[in-house]
């Protein structure tokens, strides 16, 4: 399965449309979640199925033509599947004992994705492989034209449209795309996924941190601060208070594609340059966790200092960097030219000398320099943690596993 994200360029009538297609598909959303909140709550617990709600949208479409019955039929069902999903969520969480949300009503503002589970049912995906006027035709909005900036190989399964900002897009879902394997390099390499730099190699190379995120940091912060001057809750938000807000998510966006774009361009040069690569299995979950306060046995109903904030600050760079993400364009890469990618235990790698195996927290003395407290090998940190993650690979790779 691969993927493929295009720019579309509706017209203005073809974007009031698409708008709309958004506000109707919102609107069932919520009614079929309605239904569900009421069967749940006041008809002794019973629980409205998909089944029984897709069943009904045959009578939903004939009572309301006007904006309802002009979609895909599909469409619709996808959207109740995906209450249908949010709700599966909900209860394997309650059931796991965790504390879920219930799922929640979604605002016009925040319901910006229709899928179409089928090519050619409510939506056809028209394009010729040489021809660069390629057109989406989308039931009820028309023949909308396609920013299509790579080919698509592999057969189109499912079409969606989703509303980012002010721009749209189109997501094809492909299978049977062919592989196109790359030539063999005979190298395996390990990666260090850092603060200081966002990655670097067991060569000793460091890929930087994309600097545009500090100037968009400062761009959003003051974006925000201007928002936060707004009442949080008003019964109709001024045209300042709307221009602040898009303002605020402009730069989201903007920060979204350039991360993007530099995760595939640092993927495609280790997918070019290393047959195998190797990286640190990542609990992002628990790496972004806050931390359990610690009561102190002193101060009673006082806290002994956990590192919240200093964690609070690599929480931060974490999810800039991004490296979940980061980890899913690398993979993906890797299985479509051929090449392996293996995760490997990240347990003590940055404490552990690579020299001599001796394995010490003193081992590690500052941020960014080790230093082997029994055989005396020094090393930046940050290469220490590849090259373990190297030798951990190899591990892997005699296992034969
Ligand atoms: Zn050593």
């Amino acid at each position: 399965m691969r993927a493929y994200k295009f720019l579309l360029r509706p017209t203005v009538r073809q974007e009031q449309a698409l708008a709309e297609m958004l506000r109707d598909h919102c609107s069932l959303y919520n009614g079929a979640l309605q239904e569900r909140r009421d069967a749940y709550r006041h008809t002794s617990k019973t629980t409205v199925r998909y089944g029984d709600q897709s069943a009904q949208l045959k009578e939903i479409r004939a009572f309301d033509p006007e904006r309802q019955g002009r979609w895909s039929f599909s469409s619709q069902q996808a959207t109740l599947r995906r209450l249908d999903r949010a709700f599966t969520a909900f209860f394997r969480r309650v059931k796991a004992g965790l504390a879920p949300g219930y799922p929640r009503f979604k605002g016009t503002g925040h319901f910006d994705t229709v899928t179409f589970p089928k090519d050619g049912d409510g939506c056809r995906w028209d394009s010729t492989p040489h021809d660069r006027q390629t057109r989406v035709r989308l039931q009820g909005v028309g023949h909308v034209r396609v920013h299509r900036h790579r080919p698509v190989r592999g057969r189109v399964k499912t079409i969606s449209v989703k509303r980012e900002g002010r721009r749209w897009y189109v997501v094809l879902a492909c299978d049977d795309v062919p592989a196109e394997p790359l030539p063999a390099t005979g190298s395996t390499v390990g990666i260090d996924m850092g603060v200081t730099h966002f990655l670097t190699t067991s060569d000793g190379e460091h890929m930087e941190n994309p600097r545009f995120l500090e100037t968009m940091a400062k761009e959003l912060a003051t974006a925000q601060q201007h928002l936060s001057t707004f009442p949080r809750r008003t019964r109709r938000r001024t045209k300042k208070h709307r221009a602040a807000a898009r303002k605020v998510a402009t730069i989201h966006a903007k920060i979204r594609r350039q991360r993007l774009d530099h995760h595939h361009k640092r993927a495609n040069e280790l997918i070019r340059d290393h047959d195998v690569i190797a990286h640190e299995n990542l609990n992002t979950a628990g790496m972004t966790k806050r931390p359990a306060a610690k009561p102190d046995p002193e101060r009673p109903g006082g806290f002994l200092t956990n590192g919240a904030a200093a964690k609070a600050g690599l929480n931060r760079s974490i999810l800039n960097a991004g490296w979940g993400m980061f980890l899913g364009i690398l993979a993906q890469k890797a299985e479509s030219a051929a090449r392996r990618v293996i995760p490997v235990d990240a347990h003590n790698t940055s404490r552990t000398c690579p020299d001599c195996g001796h394995v010490a927290k003193e081992n590690r003395l500052t941020q960014a320099d080790f230093k082997c407290t029994a055989c005396g090998f020094t090393a930046n940190a940050d290469h220490v943690g590849a090259l373990n993650v190297l030798s951990r690979a190899g591990l892997v790779l005699c296992d034969g596993v």
